[in-house]
């Protein structure tokens, strides 16, 4: 029997493992640090054999084939001594598209993963596909290939799991953009970074679709160094040469495969970003035959993701807008792009190695104020305090909630985009935005 060894056992690594174990392998599931009940009782349930709190080498070692969580990078001694004794390390994705035929929509990009992804699934839901949501996004592929498949998946994917993927085929791939991030995991060098996004198209044959925004530069770059089988679906902002999804004369268009229009100011998500964001989705639907009045009605009535520009409320004539999950200066940038009133802005938390420069120009533009937020804001003052708008200093989301509620005026917003991550001062974006909601509403 062969042996497969699961390295970490969250929501991937737990469903990786009962797979494996319904595929007829020996599986062990090693965790370095603690496991949740929730998890231990899905291994249990199913017989699984799992460690936590460290990792027993002799008994991963032995491992015909590894499945590595995206969380642990390749530095962690264990992989390294895997890597160096040759034995192959895949991800969830990958162990998992061994064992179904089902059609697989797959998105990635810096940013706009998440968005992209739930909106598709809204859209295919309103058509009555049977349909599985998996990936990034927080649900096991693996699991449901196993326990509860579905005709189609909707796919996101992170430059973490692709690392990982080898023979895995993307029936549509979705490429939205690419900008530096988690450069921290790619020795700091982009062009690792760029490889990883890219292979979202291996193996695609002529019968499957890469959609990808045509404006992006290094996407453009690196177009040409792939020998492209899919057919191409780009989408661009304006109509330009290629562009089969656009907008035109206020009317979202669609070229491809059947004509397709509809008012832009329907669309429920606003924002530049979200155009790009709805074009994709309204390509991949297209293309998988739903019908134009539900890509209509669903493009309409999708509402929104939440910790993505989310309104929160307004009090006092100000509004507030979460939009924690900006964890990289692109995100910042578009959530800056989209606002129409003055703006006070919440910058900070842990830094990824960002470079201001690119959100600079809008901050000048658009910023009322600016709240720092974060246990060091060294490097906050650096770049944003000569720019002669008001800025304040906070450590916590309640005195930084203070400082936006002092410093705004009627018909302004208060917009959480942080560029950073969170886990300086939090437990992660969500427990952000959580506590900047809720200090909001109390004011
Ligand atoms: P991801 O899953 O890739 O992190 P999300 O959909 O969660 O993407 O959005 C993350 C952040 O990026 C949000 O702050 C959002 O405002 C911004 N964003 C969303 N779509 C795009 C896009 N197409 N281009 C640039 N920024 C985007």
């Amino acid at each position: 029997m062969k042996r497969i060894v699961v390295l970490g056992a969250g929501e991937s690594g737990a469903g990786a493992a009962v797979l494996a174990k319904k595929e007829g392998f020996d599986v062990f599931v090693s965790d370095s640090t603690s496991i949740k009940d929730k998890y231990k009782q899905r291994l249990d349930d199913h017989g699984i054999a799992w460690e936590e709190g460290g990792h027993t080498e002799a008994d991963i070692l032995n491992a015909d084939e590894v499945i590595k969580s995206p969380g642990i990078p390749d530095e962690t001694p264990i992989i390294q001594k895997l890597i160096k004794q040759e034995t192959h390390i895949i991800s969830e994705i990958e162990f998992a598209g061994r064992y179904t035929h089902s059609k697989m929509i797959c998105i990635t990009g810096s940013n706009g993963k998440t968005t992209t992804t739930s909106l598709i699934y809204h859209i295919f839901k309103t058509a009555g596909y049977d349909v599985g949501l998996a990936g990034n996004i927080g649900r096991s592929l693996a699991l449901q290939v196993a326990e509860d498949p579905h005709e189609y998946y909707i796919i996101e994917l992170s430059s973490f799991q692709l690392d990982n993927m080898y023979d895995f085929r993307a029936n549509i791939a979705i490429l939205l953009n690419i900008t530096p991030d988690h450069l921290d995991r790619y020795n700091y060098k982009f062009q690792n970074y760029v490889n990883a996004k890219m292979r979202i198209i291996r193996n695609q044959t002529e019968t499957d679709s890469f959609i990808y925004w045509n404006d992006d530069p290094v996407i453009k770059k690196e177009l040409d160094k792939y020998d492209i089988h899919a057919v191409r679906c780009p989408f661009s902002e304006v109509k330009e040469k290629g562009s089969i999804g656009y907008i035109e004369q206020g009317q979202y268009k669609l070229e491809y495969p059947v004509p397709f229009n509809m008012e832009q100011e329907a669309l429920s998500l606003t924002g530049k970003h979200n155009i790009y964001n709805s074009l994709a989705a309204g390509i991949a639907s297209n293309i998988s035959g739903i019908k134009k009045e539900v890509i209509r009605k669903s493009l309409s009535d999708f509402p929104g993701v939440e910790h993505r520009l989310e309104k929160v409320c307004d009090v006092a004539g100000v509004h507030y807008v979460n939009d924690s999950k900006a964890t990289n200066v692109d995100a910042c940038w578009y959530a800056l792009e989209s606002m129409r009133t003055p703006t006070i802005l919440i910058l900070g938390g842990k830094d990824k190695g960002n470079d201001y420069t690119a959100i600079k120009e809008l901050v000048r533009q658009k910023c009322a104020g600016l709240v720092y937020l974060g246990a060091d804001n060294k490097k906050l003052h650096d770049n944003f305090d000569g720019m002669g708008i008001p800025v304040a200093d906070t450590h916590s989301m309640k005195e930084c909630v203070e400082a936006c509620h002092r410093m705004a005026k009627t018909g302004d917003t208060v917009l959480l985009s942080p560029c950073c991550a969170s886990f300086d001062l939090f437990k992660n974006m969500e427990d952000r935005g959580n506590q900047f909601k809720a200090l909001v509403r109390n004011l």
